[in-house]
């Protein structure tokens, strides 16, 4: 079966496409016959490596992913032809953090494409407990589009920030995955957003998505706009920091997921001791919230954004329009 893997690290052109021994599902375990991949930054990380990170070759790289059961193995309920969207993280499900819902803290956590072989093949073998029913309205390229994107993003603006109707909320790098997911989701529970990009079609998107304020940061300084918010979601760091550290309010939360610009900032504790700041680091989210994102999408009230699609053979293309940075919303893989 064709699958798109690296057998090193580097540039776009480790990426090859080849044919590898379908792969068969065993106790618990499903084999999806897969319609969409899409691509996270995530897979651009693990391409080029992550300190710590052993893979065993040739990694499989992509997290999200839609299908088709195509064969289940011993111990399933799913039925051969099931419409699904596969959640794409895995964890033991048995520990303290699993049992409370805060799985992206188990031990055992493991993101597909990461730690495990990941989706951008025509089949792959996930545990059936990761499979979830593709409503008949949301297309395929949607249901490959979202989980992680919006797992993220929920877990950020819902769960750790706890956005109210009311409280001004700032977005920065407004075309990416997440931050088109947070922009919708603060929206839907009331806030007022601020959202920043050095790219004036995101920024048009933005507003499309219900932003009530854009402010181009290559150009203006988005602190003008931004005094006093409650919220902060990032993935830029570095260049924001600071400035970011100044816009919040007196009991005000950042939360961040990433360090596009850089992880080396600097704090001025004293803002965060004398207005009672609090800094808060997020990676993924919770398998709990995947209904009520995938009800709001199914009721057209969370719009995941697709912005290009590539077919498998053309995967590098697909990892240097992600690396160029111009995409508004999510790049699809088509198998
Ligand atoms: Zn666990």
């Amino acid at each position: 079966v064709r699958a798109a893997y690296i057998t090193e690290h580097g540039d776009p052109k480790v990426l090859k496409v080849g044919d590898i021994p379908p792969p068969e599902p065993g106790p618990g375990q499903v084999r999806v016959r897969v319609h969409f991949s899409s691509l996270n930054h995530l897979d651009i990380w693990i391409r080029k490596g992550l300190p710590g990170l052993k893979l065993s070759y040739p990694h499989i790289l992509g997290a999200d992913s839609s299908g088709i059961v195509d064969k289940v193995g011993p111990g399933t309920t799913t039925k051969v032809g099931a419409e699904v969207i596969v959640y794409p993280a895995l964890s033991c499900g048995t520990c303290h953090e699993c049992r409370e819902g805060t799985e992206s803290l188990c031990a055992h956590y493991k993101i597909l494409g990461e730690h495990v072989s990941g989706t951008n093949a025509e089949f792959i073998v996930v545990p059936e407990a990761n499979l979830f029913e593709k409503p008949k309205m949301v297309t395929f390229e949607v249901a490959a589009a979202f989980p992680l994107a919006y797992v993220t993003a929920w877990e950020m603006v819902v769960t750790k920030a706890r956005v109210k109707a009311g409280q001004r909320v700032l977005v920065h790098g407004a075309g990416s995955g997440v931050s088109s997911a947070a922009i919708q989701i603060a929206k839907h529970f009331g806030a007022e957003v601020i959202a920043t990009s050095t790219d004036d079609r995101k920024l048009d998107a933005a507003k499309a998505w219900g932003a009530d304020t854009v402010v181009n940061s290559r150009t203006n300084d988005f602190a003008a706009s931004a005094k006093k918010v409650d919220v902060i979601i990032d993935h830029v760091g570095q260049v924001f920091w600071e400035k970011n550290i100044r816009c919040l309010k007196t009991g005000g939360i950042l939360v961040t997921c990433g360090a596009t610009s850089g992880f080396d900032a600097k704090t001025d504790l004293r803002h965060v001791f004398f207005r009672q700041l609090r800094l808060v680091g997020s990676t993924m989210g919770s398998r709990r919230d995947f209904p009520d994102i995938l009800r709001l999408i199914r009721e057209g009230k969370l719009s995941p954004i697709v912005d290009k699609t590539f077919p498998l053979e053309d995967i590098a293309a697909a990892h240097m329009h992600m690396e160029s940075a111009k995409q508004v919303g999510k790049i699809l893989i088509s198998l």
